[in-house]
């Protein structure tokens, strides 16, 4: 018997040996996701320049392209999300008003984003005009989501035709729910900035929306990318806080605090845990989750904050 007579003879321990080392071959009804992610990038093009102390010569556009392009080949499906404050911080923001930093998000290939207060900065209109310069990019990619659930955008009809309430994604063996929350207005975002937008309670709003994600549209993961912050320590609703408020969310992605974190904050919850995550800021860090799913519900979640060097 030859060495291919052999393999041949082994069956379904051939299909296991042409996969990587380490790697099990996944019953049928399984799926798995790895969500990237990033928050508060605040038109940080280019990497950090020397006397930003820890974070010197970390971060840049380009660099990030790179890490993505490696990781989207190595894994399987990937989510690429961010979760606000994407404007302001930089020269590049007042010469391009933020058309810049969403074409480039459009090019890196992001699946959604939510809005931070600083994506106000210059108010609605020119908001609404970078959102429709990113529209306007060709690209090979499936196009671009803005999800918030606790805006009333009905005075602001421009920017609520280009933000929805969530965002449905299919994948082999899973489907994802993604949703959205930004913080309140007050002492943030000049009044003349958000005209016509009223903030509401995020816990409120995520509720049924979360159910919704649940039970009619039959989501397996339900993700929040939330620009609340990671502990306002009670003086306002937060990422922390969020598990035991709202049902049925398995992972936060946040944003707004600016903090630095490890690895995702496990939060228990009635069915499970809540994994609460958030990178720092300027995109020095990406965040990866990995989610694997089994029949029935979640089988295993992990993460880990991936430094953006040269
Ligand atoms: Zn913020």
């Amino acid at each position: 018997m030859d060495r291919r007579d052999f393999l041949a003879s082994l069956g379904a321990a051939t299909v296991a040996a042409h996969l990587p080392l380490g790697a099990a071959a996944p019953p049928v009804s399984s799926g798995r996701i790895t969500l990237l992610h990033t928050n508060d990038t605040h038109s940080h093009i280019e990497p950090f320049e020397p006397g930003n102390g820890p974070i010197s010569g970390m971060g840049g556009v380009a660099r990030r392209a790179t890490l993505l392009h490696q990781l989207r080949r190595e894994l399987g499906p990937v989510l690429l999300l961010d979760a606000g404050d994407t404007f302001q911080g930089t020269p590049y923001f007042n010469r391009y008003k933020g058309r810049l930093d969403y074409q480039l998000m459009r090019m890196l290939g992001y699946d959604a984003g939510t809005l931070g207060n600083h994506d106000f900065d210059n108010g609605v209109g020119p908001l609404v005009e970078a959102m429709e310069s990113m529209e306007q990019l060709q690209h090979a990619h499936p196009p671009f989501a803005f999800v918030n659930c606790n805006f009333d955008l009905k005075g602001a009809p421009a920017l609520g035709r280009r933000v929805r309430p969530y965002l449905i994604r299919e994948f082999p063996g899973l489907r994802v729910g993604i949703t959205g929350v930004g913080v309140a207005f007050a002492g943030l975002v000049a009044p003349k900035n958000h005209e016509g937008i009223g903030w509401r309670d995020p816990y409120e709003c995520l509720r049924p929306v979360v159910q919704r994600l649940r039970e009619v549209e039959k989501a397996d993961l339900v993700v929040v990318l939330s620009h609340l912050g990671y502990d306002m320590k009670g003086a306002a609703p937060d990422d922390l806080q969020m598990p035991g408020q709202v049902a049925g969310i398995d992972a936060i992605i946040g944003g707004h605090s600016h903090t630095f974190l490890e690895a995702p904050t496990r939060v228990p919850q009635g069915r499970g845990e809540t994994l609460v995550f958030q990178v720092g800021f300027g995109g020095v860090n990406l965040g990866r989750m990995d989610f694997a799913m089994a029949r029935g519900g979640l089988r295993s979640a992990s993460g880990t904050s991936m430094p953006v060097l040269g």
